[in-house]
């Protein structure tokens, strides 16, 4: 007899999974919603899934890799992740994805939206089939705010300090503006952060979370009010270009620019 196919939704901490998971809340009774807890995770994340967990009404179950992230910095040598070495998503977000679901046939609902270039990094094994329903059904960022708006859920907390992406705090991904804004909100997960900066620099060939730049340097008071000075012109640039921004956007009350830009980010972390 054929195994009974599962419907896995996988929550990143971010507003298009949790809106994905409010879209199909109805049409699909025996959603598994699960989140892979890198133990590095913004507060802000924590509390949104509590959130979501209420608006759905049903628990989010929570994974983790069986090893930390140190454990696993220093099976690689001390050597920080970034793209071009993602042991982390492989290690503590895909891995422990793959071992909950084991080799049972298994729909994954992904929250990659109509307006977005990026393919995300997923799970290639066989018994997992990718979906995208927002992408099936056309919709945009516009929707997907619209949807948390309705719900009552809102938007993921750290958006309101100007943060684009849920994942780990120090995740290489993010843009220098944000990690001055990591500095201003969360100053000992910025040294914490930092810490491992330090580590990695001693002991490898001189990796950084920022490329060409140390936190050390980043957080310096001068420095960073050239990159605040600077996200501001480029903000101010774009929104004179930008015409007849749809109203559901403006009452968002958020800036997300980089949000339908091309990257290559994992959706499993940050979608
Ligand atoms: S959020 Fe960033 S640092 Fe964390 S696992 Fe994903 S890619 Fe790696």
């Amino acid at each position: 007899m054929s195994q009974p196919m599962r419907h896995i939704l996988s929550l990143s901490g971010g507003k298009d999974s949790a809106a994905l998971a409010v879209y199909l809340r109805d049409r699909i009774p025996d959603m598994e919603y699960i989140f892979h807890d890198t133990d590095k995770e913004l507060p802000e994340t924590m509390e949104y899934l509590a959130r979501l967990e209420a608006v759905l009404g049903k628990p989010i179950i929570r994974s983790s890799s069986t090893d930390t992230f140190d454990h696993w910095l220093k099976v690689y040598g001390d050597m920080l992740p970034s793209n071009a070495r993602r042991w982390c998503t492989r290690q503590l977000k895909l891995k422990p994805f793959e071992d909950y679901i084991g080799e049972d046939p298994v729909i994954n609902y992904i929250g990659l939206r109509a307006d977005e270039k990026r393919t995300g990094y997923i799970s290639t094994k066989p018994n997992i089939t990718p979906v995208y329903p927002f992408q099936e059904d056309g919709l945009v960022r516009a929707d997907i705010i619209q949807i948390l708006e309705e719900s009552g859920l809102g938007l993921p907390p750290y958006m309101e300090w100007g943060r684009s992406r849920s994942g780990c705090f120090f995740c290489f991904y993010q843009q220098r503006i944000e990690w001055v804004r990591l500095k201003q909100h969360h100053p000992e997960l910025f040294d914490e952060a930092k810490r491992y900066e330090a580590i990695s620099l001693q002991k490898t060939n001189g990796f950084t979370w920022s490329e060409r730049e140390t936190l050390e340097q980043l957080e310096q008071p001068e420095r960073m009010q050239q990159i605040i000075d600077d996200w501001e012109t480029k903000q101010a640039k774009k929104k004179a270009n930008r015409k007849n921004r749809p109203l559901v956007e403006t009452l968002g009350g958020y800036v997300d620019e980089d949000d339908t830009a091309e990257r290559d980010g994992c959706y499993i972390c940050s979608i």
